[in-house]
């Protein structure tokens, strides 16, 4: 009973560490927090946008918060959530050239106003600050929001 109990501890440790393979993304928070329920809508993927779905994940992070590369690699471009030029919208895609398991990350980061549009980034280096989503949704829990660029699931790996 005893060795089951070590054995499972350690399991539970080896798993715990595998899933959380990325960096604390905002400075505001002690750790990846994803956003609940408000009264603007719910932060968690596959959760409801209209007649569609949220393919992506929030961050809980508050207004002018250093955000912070999940994983070490390159922004490959600027990324905007909308396109139509509003106080959020802003964002870059970063892509892993770190060690093997990041190589295959691939995410956008939106409602943040990045350091630079391109170039190395390191995993926990500041990526940018979070842009003034209360002007835009008042009340909301304001958050990044993280979509891998072939739209699985990215909580996994926060
Ligand atoms: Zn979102």
């Amino acid at each position: 009973m005893k060795m089951h109990g070590v054995t499972a501890v350690i399991l539970t440790i080896a798993i715990a560490t595998a899933a959380a393979q990325w960096a604390k993304i905002c400075s505001s928070q002690p750790a990846n927090k994803i956003r609940g329920c408000d009264s603007q809508g719910c932060g968690g993927y596959n959760d409801p946008r209209g007649r569609r779905k949220h393919r992506g994940v929030d961050v809980v992070c508050e207004d002018g918060s250093v955000v912070y590369a999940p994983f070490t690699g390159k922004i490959d471009k600027q990324a905007r959530p909308y396109g139509n030029g509003n106080a959020i919208d802003n964002g870059v895609q970063l892509s892993g050239s770190g060690t093997r398991a990041e190589r295959r990350f691939c995410i956008k980061m939106f409602y943040i106003k990045p350091v630079k549009y391109s170039g190395p980034i390191k995993k926990g280096e500041k990526i940018g600050v979070l842009l003034p989503m209360q002007e835009v949704y008042r009340g909301i829990t304001s958050h990044v929001h993280i979509q891998n660029c072939d739209l699985t699931d990215p909580a996994p790996n926060l």
